[in-house]
């Protein structure tokens, strides 16, 4: 993080602006609007400062930036096109620790100024740190048509009642459930309406059904599959459900960046388990997630792909049932589809392949037993799930089982990542061609005749 995002209150603070141009007016404009007392220092001012400053809501000084200016400063901007200048007014704002941008130079700038959304009160603030003042504004236009041009009210509606609804709601979950609920629903479409009597009855009669029915906090679980990696392919169920998460248990599977959007304040709990180390043992997490659900948390069980494949989602879920938790399941890309889709393999193909069978290569005393018959049958895709362990043992038990050992192959690391890497050969060459090159997991191996589309259809671009 290069700029710390703060609010700044500058209420009837001194605040100087050197330069009179266009992009100065700019920034006396937005300092105005946040209340400051401005001066300006510039020779010339256009015509929109001179106004400002015939009204009296500025205060102009009609000549060159001195140090003097500085005196009793508070924050200082310097919009000239004179590069020594800005320079020197940076310098000698710095020298005084005062708060100094200059327009366009960060490296002269001990702050910058945000593309901002104002939905007074409620602000977004979008900034790229300096690197491109475009993309900020890209990203604030997207922001713009998301967030309702009445969204402030819902905040001063948050306001009116925030006293009255923490004295009446003691329990800091149920609160903010209840204000979920407000901003969420029927009320927040009755402000964005202009039904603000409407809207202050029922958030009153909210607050008093919920003081009287605790019900409320009751806990629930979210099973939810995160997918196989690249954030953009978690389902708008998973978001929603991430962001009102109370506290997360997450797998191994789970990419940092996906992990980033869950809710900021919620619990993180890592409950990874590798191959044969077991960190948190199955049966431990069960009992975590229903101990977690009856102190009236919402608990997200967050996965690598699917739960229900290759999951052991069906083991957490059954406890919960036994339980008599409430949960919810959602979906997500598994590893199969993830990868083959990044990796330009298709799964089934008319010419090459009728069927796709899913298989783990790994059994839990390490060995491999699988219904080869049924495996090796032609046009068929074959996809296995933590075949890396035993990747020579797989391919040489297909050969002797049937598979020509001349079947394409495919490796994905890392599938849908940033680190996505597709190592090819045919069932005879892998295992020599994975030993030679450092793999990272987690892998999938992909079997059959589909993996030779790869050449004409690989679109997702790979670092190595
Ligand atoms: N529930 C998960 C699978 C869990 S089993 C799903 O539906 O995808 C763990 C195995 O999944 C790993 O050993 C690996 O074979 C596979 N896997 C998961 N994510 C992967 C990825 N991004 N790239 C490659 N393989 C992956």
């Amino acid at each position: 993080m290069d700029f710390l995002p703060v609010s700044l209150n500058i209420k009837a603070q001194p605040c100087l602006v050197v330069g009179g141009g266009e992009i100065a007016a700019r920034k006396v404009g937005m300092l105005l609007r946040a209340g400051a007392h401005v001066k300006v220092v510039s020779p010339a001012i256009n015509e929109a400062l001179a106004e400002w400053s015939a009204a009296g809501k500025i205060q102009h000084r009609r000549a060159e930036f001195q140090e003097s200016d500085l005196a009793g400063i508070m924050l200082v901007i310097a919009a000239t096109d004179n590069a020594a200048l800005n320079q020197q007014v940076s310098d000698s704002a710095r020298k005084r620790n005062l708060l100094v941008n200059v327009v366009d130079e960060p490296a002269l700038c001990n702050f910058i100024l945000p593309s901002i959304v104002d939905r007074s009160p409620v602000m977004v603030a979008v900034s790229t740190g300096g690197a491109s003042p475009v993309l900020a504004r890209l990203l604030r236009a997207r922001l713009e048509t998301l967030i309702p041009a009445s969204y402030g009210r819902l905040a001063d509606l948050g306001a009116r009642f925030r006293g009255q609804v923490k004295q009446r709601l003691p329990n800091t979950v149920q609160r903010r459930r209840f204000w979920e609920y407000i901003f969420q629903g029927p009320i927040a479409e009755m402000v964005y309406a202009g039904r603000d009597n409407e809207a202050n009855a029922a958030v009153q009669s909210a607050l008093q059904e919920t003081a009287n029915s605790p019900a409320l906090a009751r806990g629930e679980v979210y099973l939810v599959g995160a997918g196989p990696g690249d954030p953009d392919l978690l389902t708008f169920r998973a978001l929603r459900l991430m962001q009102q998460a109370d506290v997360v248990l997450y797998d191994r599977l789970v990419t940092p960046e996906i992990l980033d959007l869950v809710r900021r304040e919620a619990e993180r709990i890592y409950v990874g388990k590798k191959r044969e180390f077991h960190a948190v043992r199955q049966e431990e997490i069960n009992q975590r997630l229903v101990r977690l659900a009856k102190e009236g948390k919402r608990v997200l069980r967050l996965k690598g792909g699917d739960p229900f494949i290759f999951g052991r989602g069906g083991e957490e879920i059954e406890t919960l049932a036994e339980e008599g938790v409430q949960f919810q399941v959602v979906p997500g890309i598994t590893a199969a589809s993830g990868c083959a889709s990044y990796a330009g393999i298709p799964l089934t193909h008319r010419d090459y392949s009728q069927s796709v069978v899913f298989v783990t290569g790994h059994l839990k005393d390490g060995s491999v037993h699988l219904d080869w018959a049924s495996i090796i049958q032609p046009k068929q895709t074959v996809v296995i799930y933590m075949g890396l362990a035993g990747l020579n043992n797989l391919c040489s038990e297909l050969i002797s089982h049937g598979m020509p050992a001349t079947r394409p192959v495919a490796l994905v690391q890392q599938g849908t990542t940033r680190q996505q890497r597709v190592l090819v050969g045919t069932l005879a060459s892998l295992p020599g061609i994975v030993a030679a090159s450092e793999v990272h997991a987690p892998t999938l191996l992909i079997v059959g005749d589909v993996v030779k589309l790869r050449d004409k259809l690989a679109w997702f671009e790979e670092q190595h």
